[in-house]
């Protein structure tokens, strides 16, 4: 867990540790809870791919690491991150990420998310630090990779 979000005249406590984070983001992921209901039942810590992604990982010899989700309510297949039987993403070797070049938009996004009604949030993570200050825009790749996931998630539910 970090020190918590903090943003002083453009600079965020804020930097990624890579491979040498003890808690990888997936094993963040599998510890966030929510009130919010997902409407369409799917688990919130799911690693669903994008097209992209999807390409990525065929283009760079890692199909073994994609799997096909249903939802139910939607009637249609998406694409999402294998799992090992402890649910932790089988691309987590050692406690490190193994495709880091190649990790999927989700993962790239994290630890920001926007939230329709407050705008940029962030999960408390290891890569909060009070004892860094990074320049904001050195997180643009990160709001990106957000962006296209809402972008993702209008377009499969547009399709109703
Ligand atoms: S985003 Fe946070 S949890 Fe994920 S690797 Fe970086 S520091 Fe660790
Ligand atoms: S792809 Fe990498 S960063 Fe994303 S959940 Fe899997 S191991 Fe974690």
């Amino acid at each position: 867990m970090g020190d918590g979000v903090r943003i002083v005249n453009g600079k965020i406590n804020f930097e990624c540790k890579m491979e040498s984070c003890k808690n990888c983001c997936c094993g963040v992921f599998k510890g966030i809870t929510n009130r919010l209901s997902n409407v369409d039942h799917r688990p919130f810590d799911e690693i669903v791919l994008t097209e992209e992604d999807y390409e990525n990982l065929y283009r760079c010899g890692r199909s073994d690491l994609i799997e096909e989700g249903y939802s139910e309510q939607m009637g249609k297949k998406y694409f999402r991150m294998a799992l090992e039987d402890d649910g932790s993403c089988k691309a987590l070797v050692d406690g490190k990420c193994s495709i880091n070049q190649y990790k999927p938009t989700l993962c790239r996004a994290f630890p920001f998310y926007f939230d329709m009604f407050s705008g940029l949030c962030a999960v408390n993570c290891e890569g909060f630090s009070d004892e860094h200050m990074t320049d904001l825009k050195d997180s643009l790749p990160s709001f990106e990779a957000a962006r296209k996931m809402y972008t993702f998630w209008i377009d499969f539910y547009s399709d109703i």
